[in-house]
């Protein structure tokens, strides 16, 4: 008899979700993670009172209710609205594209107006059915919008030439004909009041979490503790690379603690341009409205993943897609292993639909 009924590798979302789901089922987990703390890239780290989001801002939405009921259970979400300024040759213009945005560029005040603007410029390109993400950008909002809003940012954000990216990664932002900059169309939205370690501590709560130890690095032994293998990593490592290695988009970051109580007035500032480095400026304290005396912002720079860096992005064009599919066949056909997670998965995961995927995996196991 092994010790632990399931051992989870990786103490993000998905693993933190399982856990919890686990041990209401009176089943017991041990939860080991390469790095010194838990939470994964929604881990906050507390400077002077502010809760920085070290690996990137994290903004929980969803329009699913069981999934809001389910993370408000553990803490509190305050009122938190991503409304995203955009920074483009010295001129400010508000995000999503709305009619806020429409104003700012072409002092359209109408519905009708916009649309008019908008439609004069599709009409011009004879894009029928767009095969990338510039053709799907241009045919959803015109040239303008296109130019200024979303080539630079998007082409240094994924380090490709937005003809090469997929439409998909476009459609997630709302295009609107109302003055409403919420940048997300979901029902529910907030920051978890006191960050996000309240939410992933409380859901490993009563779980034994080691810190700092390598599962690849230490596979028999570590196996050997559990009757099943929870594997939240990234499943070309798990299966050593056999069949090549998928490819990621990487981000640096660059913290910077300020001696002023307000730098940008707004927790996002997307700079849209090619020429500046990087893609956005967060200012971690308004996202909880913070009123401390000093501020921390930090500059987001897309990298080029290379092994060995954080894999933040998965890149799901048709190689990446084709090459994760090998390995998905494989992982199916274990019998003591799960995967789950952004990276087990290799998709574009939102934190709601992490949540969603685990406890769809938890119900399937634990049926009530
Ligand atoms: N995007 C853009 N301009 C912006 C913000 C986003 O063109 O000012 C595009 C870009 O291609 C990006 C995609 O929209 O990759 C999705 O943006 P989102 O903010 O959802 O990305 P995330 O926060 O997940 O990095």
């Amino acid at each position: 008899m092994a010790e632990f009924d399931y051992l989870i590798v990786g103490a993000g979302l998905f693993g933190a979700v399982f856990a919890h789901e686990a041990k209401k089922n009176n089943k017991k987990c041990l939860v080991i993670d390469r790095r010194s703390h838990a939470g994964g890239n929604i881990y906050c780290e507390n400077k002077d009172g502010i809760n920085v989001h070290k690996y990137g801002a994290h903004i929980f939405h969803t329009n699913d209710k069981p999934i809001w009921d389910y993370v408000n259970s553990f803490v509190e979400f305050n009122r938190y609205t991503n409304s995203p300024m955009a920074l483009y040759n010295g001129e400010m213009y508000n995000l999503p594209f709305n009619m806020n945005t429409f104003y700012q560029l072409w002092k359209v005040k109408t519905p009708e107006e916009a649309q008019a603007k908008i439609q004069e410029q599709v009409a011009s390109l004879n894009i029928t059915n767009p095969q990338n993400l510039e053709e799907q950008a241009l045919s959803l909002v015109g040239t303008d919008v296109y130019e200024k809003l979303i080539k630079g940012y998007t082409e240094k954000q994924w380090g490709r030439d937005a003809k090469d990216l997929p439409a998909f990664i476009i459609k997630r932002l709302p295009v609107r004909f109302t003055f409403d900059n919420n940048y997300f169309n979901d029902k529910y939205q907030g920051i978890p009041v006191g960050g996000y370690n309240k939410l992933t501590e409380a859901l490993f709560a009563g779980t034994e979490v080691r810190l700092g130890v390598d599962y690849i690095a230490n596979r028999a032994e570590f196996d050997q503790l559990a009757d099943t293998v929870v594997f939240t990593g990234q499943i070309d490592e798990y299966y050593n690379y056999r069949f090549g290695q998928l490819e990621y988009r990487s981000l640096r970051f660059e913290h910077e603690h300020l001696n002023i109580p307000n730098f940008q007035g707004n927790a996002v500032v997307n700079y849209t341009e090619r020429q500046v480095p990087f893609t956005r400026i967060i200012e971690h304290k308004h996202f909880e409205f913070g009123t401390q005396p000093t501020t921390v912002i930090t500059r987001e720079y897309p990298q080029e993943w290379k092994s060995g860096d954080e894999p933040y992005y998965p890149i799901n064009d048709d190689k990446n897609t084709q090459l994760f599919k090998q390995y998905q066949q494989l992982a199916e056909a274990e019998t003591k292993v799960i995967f789950g997670g952004r990276l087990a998965e290799y998709r574009y995961y939102d934190m709601h639909q992490v949540i969603g995927a685990a406890l769809a995996k938890t119900k399937k196991i634990f049926p009530a």
